[in-house]
């Protein structure tokens, strides 16, 4: 039977119709007065609805992007750096600073485990630290970071800049940037917003732009904090093109998001998330994070024994999701499976039942468990 394919994998993730059809519309010239009032419109929402009193940019460009952004504008060579890595993106920080002649210092956990503030505050004060980097949500290990903890922590250390990744937690995962001190936050378009690839989201604190001022000129050019600043005050300003039918796109994002209530969204995002969860280990797999930090956006799932990786994956596209494979030591032995941004009832039932006539093809007949244990939670 031929299926349609639902995107189940961590991004991108589902894009609804309203939000295509703003990627649809006939592109107007960047100074076109209504794009220009829209564009406001956005820096606007999302600078109050993540509640800083700092600045916000939106640019072209993917999550990796926003990471570079994050530490070209707040470190310089000779600089020292804490990378508190939870996974493979926390690892991605590395090679990001040690090409800028930054000194890396690495925290890595252990997969599935995160650092709580105490252990990073032991860290912190071994010497003086530039800056830390956090990822909120590492997409490798669906661990959550308590980063509102480490925040309050972070109050001890007044000169270190504190980078949070939410690449795949921000609109998901709750996160206020001045109330959980945070100096920078970064994320895509393609995750937890519902959007399609192509833009990088970026909140930057006070404390951030005076970091960014202290430190100069710097080497890079199209992230350049200072770039780009007087055209997020002013979008009829021109630097580099913006990404006009995505900035609408995102628009349709926010305002879905206004419309549902942010905190409603959060809310959402813990109700799916434990029932998804709960519809996944009744059908035999088993969830790598530590019970206490599982992120709400997505899950990492661990094969129960002899399912091979490929053709698991492989049938599932048949039978119409795709989910992503493991990465790290992790490849061929677990599947990764988002459950963030505007996915609805739909798309999980279609989901579960997916992978449930994909385990029956497999010789495991769970038919019905999954669906039955999902439907269950999400009507309590
Ligand atoms: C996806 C992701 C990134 C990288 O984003 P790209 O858009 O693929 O460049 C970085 N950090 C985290 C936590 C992610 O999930």
């Amino acid at each position: 039977m031929k299926n349609r394919k639902l995107v189940m994998i961590p991004g991108p993730t589902p894009v609804v119709r309203t939000i295509q059809d703003q990627m649809a519309r006939e592109t107007v010239a960047f100074g076109d007065p209504k794009f220009v009032n829209d564009f406001k419109e956005v820096i606007a929402d999302l600078r109050e609805i993540w509640g800083t009193s700092g600045e916000v940019f939106v640019i072209a460009g993917s999550g990796s992007m926003s990471m570079e952004m994050a530490i070209a504008n707040t470190l310089k060579a000779g600089d020292n750096l804490l990378i508190v890595s939870h996974g493979f993106f926390g690892d991605r920080f590395v090679g990001i600073a040690e090409n800028k002649g930054i000194n890396v210092d690495v925290m890595k956990a252990e997969w599935g485990k995160v650092f709580s503030a105490e252990d990073i505050e032991t860290k912190l004060k071994e010497k003086h630290y530039h800056a830390i980097t956090v990822t909120h949500v590492d997409t490798s290990t669906a661990a959550v970071a308590p980063i509102e903890e480490i925040g309050e922590m972070m109050k001890k250390f007044p000169d270190t800049i504190y980078i949070v990744d939410g690449v795949a937690a921000t609109a998901g995962e709750r996160e206020y940037v001045d109330k959980y001190n945070i100096d920078i936050l970064f994320t895509a378009s393609q995750k937890a917003f519902g959007v399609a690839p192509g833009l990088a989201l970026l909140w930057a604190s006070e404390k951030a732009m005076e970091r960014r001022k202290s430190i100069g000129s710097i080497p890079e050019y199209y992230v350049d904090f200072d770039k780009w600043l007087p055209v997020m005050h002013d979008p009829s300003k021109y630097y580099a093109t913006p990404a006009i039918n995505l900035i609408w796109a995102l628009q349709e994002s926010i305002r879905i998001i206004k419309e549902e209530g942010i905190e409603a969204r959060y809310e959402k995002h813990i109700d799916i998330s434990k029932a998804m969860r709960a519809a996944l280990i009744a059908m035999g797999f088993t969830i790598l994070a530590d019970e206490k930090n599982r992120a709400t956006t997505l899950s990492c799932c661990l094969y129960p024994e002899g399912i091979d990786d490929l053709k698991f994956r492989t049938v599932l596209a048949e039978e119409g999701a795709q989910v992503a494979g493991g990465l790290g030591a992790y490849a061929g032995k677990m599947f990764r499976i988002g459950h963030m941004g505007n996915i609805d009832m739909l798309d999980m039932v279609g989901a579960i039942s997916a992978i449930e006539r994909t385990l029956y093809r497999m010789d495991i007949d769970v038919l019905g468990k999954g669906v039955e244990v999902l439907q269950r939670k999400l009507m309590e």
